[in-house]
C-alpha cells in the first residue's frame, strides 16, 4: 500500500494509518509519503527521458532536510532561494554542483556563499544584481555561472499572489533589457553564460501560458544566438498545478512534449524547477476537533490546527480538501473549520460538509508545500512536528517546537 489512501474508511498514508501516528505523536501534525515524494519527482524526470534535462526541486515548497535528503537520493537538483536554503540543500546531502539559485535579491554573503561553494548556476534576476556577483566573483576569484531570468509577460491565469510572469510582477528582466544584460555579462571575465530560464507562476493548470513562454524563451535563445552567445540550458521554471479541488491538475508529460517540441533540435539542455507538484500532494496536516459551536448564522468545527499552521486558505483564499481521518456514520453538517489564532482569517475551510463530533482527526489534504514551511509562531504557538512515513515507519522528521524554544532568543530589560 503506498501513497495517501483510504481503505474501509481510515486514510492511511503509505500502509499505516494516520489515526495512529496522530495519536502517538500528537496534532497538529504534518505528515509526509516518502512514496508519493519519490513518485511526483520521478514523473518529471521520466517525462523529458529522451532529452537530456534536470529536476531541479524547488526547496521552498517544503525544505525539510528528510523531503530534501529523499529527493538528493534520487539525483534530484534544486532550486533554492536563499543562503538558508543553501546550507539545507548541503545539510541533507546533495551536492553544490547541483544547486541553482534564484531569488529576486540576493545579498553579498548570499552569492559569496554560493560562489565558494561552486553551485551550479546563479539565475539572476535584473542587470543590477548581474553587476553585483561581477564584483563579487571577482573579488572572490571566481567564475559564476549566470543564466538570467526572464519575464516573458505571459499571464499565468492563477492568483495574483503567485504570477510572476507578467510585466507588472518584480521578477525577471524584461526580453527587451535580456539582450543586452546577456552581451554584458558575456564579456565579463567573472561571469559565465550558460543559460536562460523563466518561471512564470504557481499553480498552472494549463500548458497554454508554458507554451506562451516556451516559445517567447527560444526566440530570446535564437537572438542570443545571432549575437553569439551560446547557451547550454534552458529552465522552463516551476509552476506545475496540482489538484486541490475540482481542477485538472497540469499533465506532466503534455508539458514536457510541449517543452521539448518547442527546444526543438536546439542543442540546450532542460531543466525545470517544480516545488508544489512534487511536496504537494505528498503531505497532510493531521488536527484534532476541539468544540463544535454554532451560532444563529453558522456551525463553527474549532480544531487545534490554525493559520500560524497552514496560511494558505488566509492568504491565497485557497481551497484544500478536508476530510475525517477516519470515516463514520454520523450525521453531516456544514461547518466552518477555525482554529483558535485571533483572527477572523484564522479558518482552514468554510462552508465544509463533516459528519464530525469534538475528538475526532480531521486531515487536510494536499499540504506538502508551502504549509510547514510558512507557518508561523503567532499567538506562541509551537510549529507542529513533521513525520515522514518510509519503509512502514513513521519517522519524527521534525521535532514539536516547545513553548520554551519560542522565546529562548528573548530576554527581559
Ligand atoms: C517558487 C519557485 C518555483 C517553484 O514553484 P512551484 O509552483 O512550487 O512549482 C520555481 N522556481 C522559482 C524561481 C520559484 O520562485
Amino acid at each position: 500500500m503506498s501513497g495517501i489512501e483510504r481503505v474501509n474508511g481510515e486514510l492511511l498514508v503509505d500502509g499505516l494509518a494516520l489515526s495512529d501516528i496522530a495519536k502517538t505523536h500528537g496534532t497538529p501534525l504534518y505528515v509526509y509519503s516518502r512514496d508519493l515524494l519519490e513518485s511526483n519527482w520521478k514523473a518529471f524526470d521520466r517525462a523529458f527521458d529522451a532529452v537530456p534535462h534536470r529536476v531541479c526541486y524547488a526547496v521552498k515548497a517544503n525544505s525539510n532536510l528528510a523531503v530534501l535528503s529523499v529527493l538528493a537520493k534520487l539525483g534530484s537538483s534544486f532550486d533554492i532561494v536563499s543562503g538558508g536554503e543553501l546550507k539545507r540543500v548541503l545539510a541533507a546531502g546533495a551536492p553544490a554542483n547541483r544547486v541553482v539559485f534564484s531569488g529576486v535579491g540576493k545579498t553579498t554573503s548570499e552569492m559569496v556563499e554560493a560562489l565558494n561553494a561552486n553551485i551550479l548556476c546563479f539565475n539572476i534576476e535584473s542587470v543590477a544584481e548581474a553587476t553585483r556577483l561581477a564584483q563579487v566573483a571577482k573579488a572572490q576569484g571566481k567564475v559564476a555561472p549566470v543564466s538570467f531570468r526572464i519575464n516573458p509577460d505571459v499571464d499565468a491565469q492563477t492568483h495574483p499572489y503567485i504570477s510572476t510572469g507578467l510585466k507588472e510582477n518584480k521578477f525577471g528582466i524584461s526580453m527587451e533589457e535580456a539582450r543586452e544584460a546577456y552581451r554584458q555579462a558575456q564579456d565579463h571575465p567573472n561571469l559565465s553564460v550558460c543559460g536562460i530560464d523563466c518561471h512564470i507562476g504557481s499553480q498552472l493548470t494549463s500548458v497554454e501560458p508554458y507554451e506562451a513562454a516556451f516559445e517567447r524563451m527560444l526566440a530570446m535563445v535564437d537572438q542570443l544566438s545571432e549575437d553569439g552567445i551560446t547557451l547550454s540550458h534552458i529552465d522552463f521554471g516551476g509552476g506545475q498545478g496540482i489538484q486541490y479541488d475540482d481542477e485538472t491538475p497540469l499533465d506532466i508529460v503534455e508539458f514536457a512534449n510541449a517543452a521539448i517540441a518547442a527546444v526543438g533540435s536546439r542543442p540546450l539542455e532542460i531543466w525545470m524547477e517544480p516545488g508544489r507538484a512534487i511536496a504537494g500532494p505528498a503531505g497532510v496536516l493531521v488536527t484534532r476537533v476541539e468544540y463544535l459551536k454554532e451560532n444563529s448564522e453558522k456551525a463553527f468545527a474549532v480544531i487545534d490546527g490554525a493559520m500560524n499552521d497552514l496560511i494558505r486558505p488566509a492568504l491565497y483564499s485557497a481551497w484544500q480538501p478536508i476530510v475525517p481521518v477516519i470515516e463514520q456514520d454520523r450525521t453531516a453538517r456544514v461547518y466552518d473549520v477555525v482554529g483558535p489564532v485571533c483572527e477572523s482569517a484564522d479558518f482552514l475551510g468554510k462552508d465544509r460538509e463533516l459528519a464530525i463530533e469534538a475528538g475526532d482527526y480531521l486531515a487536510v489534504l494536499a499540504s506538502g508545500a508551502y504549509a510547514f514551511v510558512m507557518s508561523s509562531n503567532y499567538n506562541t504557538r509551537g510549529r507542529a512536528a513533521e513525520i515522514l512515513v518510509s519503509d512502514a515507519q513513521a519517522h519524527v522528521v521534525r521535532q514539536r517546537e516547545s513553548v520554551e524554544s519560542l522565546f529562548a532568543l528573548e530576554s527581559t530589560v
